[in-house]
């Protein structure tokens, strides 16, 4: 068994995070600046120009197939770099990129939809959550009715990322009553904002915001069905099954960052004559800290070479993201508490963290969902304890 990493691994990650260090983390406090003032960190403009300065260091399309002149890295080594990205709170990613089931497009949609998501020139949305439907998402009823070669969709999603600046959504729609929406019932659409959707900003307790998509008989034409009537379902679920492993990875960077400045204020804060890092409380939360954070780490690495393995990666994907989005939460509050009173100010982005981080049990599959699936996989003997050693 060999825990390190390639040589290639190394370089690559550490050129990614040369680049955070370099380009990224000294916009923090304009960033942090901003979002006292209620604006957004970074405009579509600065981040597009970030991610050209990027596309100049190598990172252009970390999934992205070479085709489409992307790097097509490993799950392991996107794991990676995620983790350099969470390291800086700037809301920064790696440019590129497009949603994995847009690769189901047709040609067409592909010159249409596709590159120029990838060129950065268009931004997507994926929609599945509605009001009446989100953990129990084969409960959804927005519905698409066939009018000729077009069909009608009305109905509403919510807390649709990046709804608000999209000029395009993947929506996943009903399209036959009569059927079970995971046996073919649903279905994707394109659909462009300027065919009719209007978009609602939703406030959060965390920076930026979702939105809520309010379709009100919005036609669309046949063509703009991604992959084939009844497969949304399944798209819907491939999309979903990406972020399980890259989410935990970019909580892996956050709690490493924190951790840090938790590391130094320990030994930079005197307290009844003495740095507060010689006392055993401060020391416990350190520990218990790094540890978790190990165990996150492997757990996360083990569900992206899984991927890479070509095995089903969910059971491992579901632990990570379960597991990592906890792990994050634990690390953050206790790196507020050791920064007593200053960890509560807005001086500081630990505060920030702490109200971002909490997302991360809710969004693409709640902790409750994550628990389920891992107990279902085990009650059905479809992944028995300690299996993947066997
Ligand atoms: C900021 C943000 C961004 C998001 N981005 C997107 C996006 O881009 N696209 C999109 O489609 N959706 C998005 N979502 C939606 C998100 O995926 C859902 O909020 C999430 O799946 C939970 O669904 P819900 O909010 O309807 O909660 P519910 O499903 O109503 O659940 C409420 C509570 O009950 C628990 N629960 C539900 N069923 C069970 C059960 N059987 N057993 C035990 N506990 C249960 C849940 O775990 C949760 O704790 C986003 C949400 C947020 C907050």
């Amino acid at each position: 068994m060999d825990f390190s990493l390639s040589e290639e691994e190394k370089a690559i990650r550490d050129t990614a995070r040369a680049f955070i260090q370099k380009e990224v983390q000294p916009l923090e406090q304009e960033v942090l600046r901003r979002e006292r003032e209620h604006r957004p960190g970074l405009d579509r403009s600065e981040l597009r120009e970030l991610q050209l300065k990027a596309r100049q260091f190598g990172f252009w399309g970390l999934s992205t197939p070479s085709e489409y002149g992307g790097m097509d890295l490993p799950a392991v080594l996107q794991s990676l770099i995620w983790t350099e990205v969470g390291r800086s709170f700037v809301p920064f990613r790696f440019g590129g990129e497009a949603d994995n089931i847009l690769y189901f497009a047709n040609d067409e949609q592909r010159q249409e939809y596709l590159v120029p998501t990838i060129e950065g020139e268009r931004v997507s949305c994926f929609a599945i959550t509605e009001p009446g439907a989100g953990s129990d998402a084969a409960n959804i009823s927005f519905a698409a009715r066939r009018d000729g070669d077009d069909w009608v969709l009305t109905g509403e999603k919510t807390f649709i990322t990046n709804g608000n600046d999209a000029d395009f959504t993947i929506v996943i729609a009903v399209t036959d009553k009569d059927k079970d929406v995971r046996k073919g019932g649903a279905t994707a659409f394109l659909v462009d904002r300027a065919m009719g959707w209007r978009s609602e900003f939703i406030q959060t307790m965390g920076e930026g915001g979702p939105a809520s998509l309010v379709f009100d008989e919005v036609r669309v034409p046949s063509r703009n069905i991604l992959g084939e009537v009844g497969q949304g379902f399944d798209l819907a679920m491939r999309w979903i099954g990406k972020g399980r492993y890259i989410i935990p990875s970019h909580a892996l960077g956050i709690a490493e960052r924190a951790l840090k400045m938790a590391l130094e204020h320990a030994t930079t804060r005197h307290t009844f004559g003495r740095p507060i890092g010689d006392n055993q409380a401060i020391q416990w939360m350190l520990a218990d800290s790094e540890v978790e954070l190990e165990a996150a780490r492997w757990l996360v690495l083990r569900a992206a070479w899984t991927v890479d393995q070509g095995q089903d990666p969910r059971h491992a994907s579901s632990m990570a993201k379960l597991y990592g989005a906890a792990m994050v939460n634990h690390v953050v509050d206790r790196v507020m508490q050791i920064h007593g009173g200053m960890g509560y100010t807005r001086e500081l982005p630990i505060e920030r963290w702490y109200r971002q981080v909490r997302l991360l049990r809710i969004f693409e599959g709640t902790d409750e969902m994550q628990r389920l699936i891992i107990a279902r996989d085990l009650l059905r003997g479809y992944t028995q304890i300690g299996g993947h050693l066997a």
